[in-house]
């Protein structure tokens, strides 16, 4: 056969595509990427990969080694979050926000079976848990209710779950710990509420079930996992600290008539039998090859070992945290995640802006996640902050990554943070939601100075103003029309 270009000048092509991106390995990019740090794991997740190259995972009965990796998965999480808990069973999905929806359709529907209603229920939600939620919550047609946090810890507090139960309420979520600000919800307290009035609650440890089972004290405190009584889901993402690459999550339920409500099947097409599990049809075996052969070779010792890592580099790093004058770490995070705020008990010329400081620290080498301020629904406000997400490779350039952030924030000290231009986003209030066209909105981001085609290359500081300035759907529709702009 004849190519029209050869492997050589591809792949050549792709290395050169790659040369552009954020750098995914060596721990310079705090958020997004999980680096163990072990070359031969990343080699082992590879060649797993390339061995499920060309399975389809729509049927596992054509296929069953399909059903074989998936069940140690499911068996796997089970031993670890569901220690001496019978009848748990689960699935793997595609990733953290395919198995948050999932637990949300499959207690959407037991809602509806329970109760005999086909209207909207209600997920309820604390204001720091993952926005997958409000995407489950969207497309599944819940009315959501967000409660907010306690302001100083970022944890949900039981009281508010308690007033916002009624008969209506399909779930309540909690975060193990959140992703915003690494903050360890209450899971036991508020499952016990919740128990009392039948709500089962979901545990979202999408990021934090494969490290906080191996986190030193874990043994010492309260049981957060399936354990606890009144948690009827729980889900853990493999492609973060299982690290596999992207697309392999699990999802955990107590019991199995709430696992079979997240399945899809229809006999009603003139084609093949459809009995999905997860959303897709047809789907990748590779990442949950890898992430199954990734966690054959670590085994518990190994997840320990490397949690570990993560832990010491987290308590070092929140020492020089704690050492810059002008930044405080945002409550008390139990894990691998840091918020990083503006320190607001010192002097205003000696603050600094967690946006500026993560800009600085991009000069130096470093990317860090900034993250916008909310105003909760009551009133209270969550600061901006600049989010890190730690991995065992962090432990290897801790020093040097210690010095860059306390350099970026002297370089920043007394800087005031960005604010919106008031005449902008007075203007874009104005805008009716019909005007949100795709013309209108790329003529907006001209005057507020962002170009898609340079994509965010600049400072965040900015951007992340509007963002917090802008009406919810303002905002939304134009990052919308940035990102789309961007890859067009
Ligand atoms: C990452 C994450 C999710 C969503 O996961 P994706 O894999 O990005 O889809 C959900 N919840 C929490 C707490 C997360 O950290």
């Amino acid at each position: 056969m004849q190519f029209e270009h050869t492997p050589t000048e591809i792949l050549a092509r792709l290395d050169e595509l790659r040369a552009a991106d954020a750098p995914t390995e060596g721990g310079r990019l705090l958020s997004y990427v999980y680096d163990p740090g072990v070359a031969e794991l990343h080699d082992l997740a590879g060649a797993a990969a390339r061995k499920a190259q060309s399975l389809n995972g729509l049927d596992p009965t054509t296929f069953p080694s399909v059903a074989a990796l998936e069940r140690d998965l499911v068996g796997l999480a089970r031993d670890v979050l569901a220690d001496g808990v019978d009848g748990v069973v689960g699935s793997v999905t595609s990733g953290g926000t395919e198995s948050c929806m999932l637990a949300v359709k499959s207690a959407r529907d037991s809602w509806r079976a329970a109760t005999g209603r086909d209207d909207r229920p209600t997920l309820v939600i604390g204001s720091t848990a993952h926005a997958a939620f409000i995407k489950a919550a969207h497309y599944l047609d819940l009315r959501l209710r967000v409660l907010p946090v306690d302001p100083d810890t970022c944890r949900l507090r039981p009281a508010d779950v308690r007033a916002a139960l009624d008969e209506d309420v399909a779930l309540v979520v909690v975060s193990t710990p959140s992703y915003p600000h690494g903050a360890l919800d209450p899971v036991a307290e508020i499952a016990e509420i919740c128990a009392a009035q039948s709500v089962p609650v979901h545990v979202d440890g999408c990021i934090g079930a494969w490290v906080l089972p191996w986190w030193p004290g874990a043994q010492d405190r309260p049981a957060w996992d399936l354990r606890v009584p009144g948690v009827a889901s729980l889900s853990v993402d493999l492609h973060k600290y299982g690290y596999a690459p992207k697309g392999v999550s699990v999802l955990l339920y107590r019991d199995r008539d709430r696992h079979r409500r997240q399945w899809f099947a229809t006999s009603a097409w003139p084609g093949y039998a459809v009995v999905n599990p997860t959303m897709l049809g047809s789907r990748t075996v590779m990442p949950i090859a890898a992430g199954w052969a990734v966690s054959q070779a670590l085994g518990r010792g190994g997840f320990a070992e490397l949690t570990g890592q993560i832990a010491g580099a987290v308590e070092q790093l929140r020492k020089v945290v704690d050492a810059v004058e002008g930044l405080r770490v945002v409550g008390d995070p139990v894990g691998p995640l840091l918020a990083v705020a503006t320190d607001p008990d010192v002097d205003e010329t000696r603050r600094v802006d967690p946006h500026r400081w993560a800009d600085a620290a991009k000069d130096l080498g470093w990317v860090l996640q900034p993250q916008p301020g909310r105003v909760q629904s009551d009133g209270t406000t969550l600061p901006r902050t600049t989010h890190l997400t730690i991995t065992p490779v962090t432990e290897s350039v801790c020093a040097e990554l210690g010095d860059a952030l306390s350099a970026a924030a002297d370089s920043v000290r007394g800087v005031p943070g960005a604010t919106a231009p008031a005449e902008f986003v007075a203007a874009a209030g104005q805008i009716r939601p019909e005007d949100l066209t795709s013309e209108n909105c790329a003529a907006v981001l001209g005057l507020a100075g962002l170009d898609p085609e340079g994509g965010l290359d600049g400072p965040m500081a900015e951007l992340l103003a509007l963002i917090e300035a802008l009406p919810e759907h303002v905002a939304e529709r134009l990052l919308v029309e940035f990102l789309a702009r961007f890859m067009e």
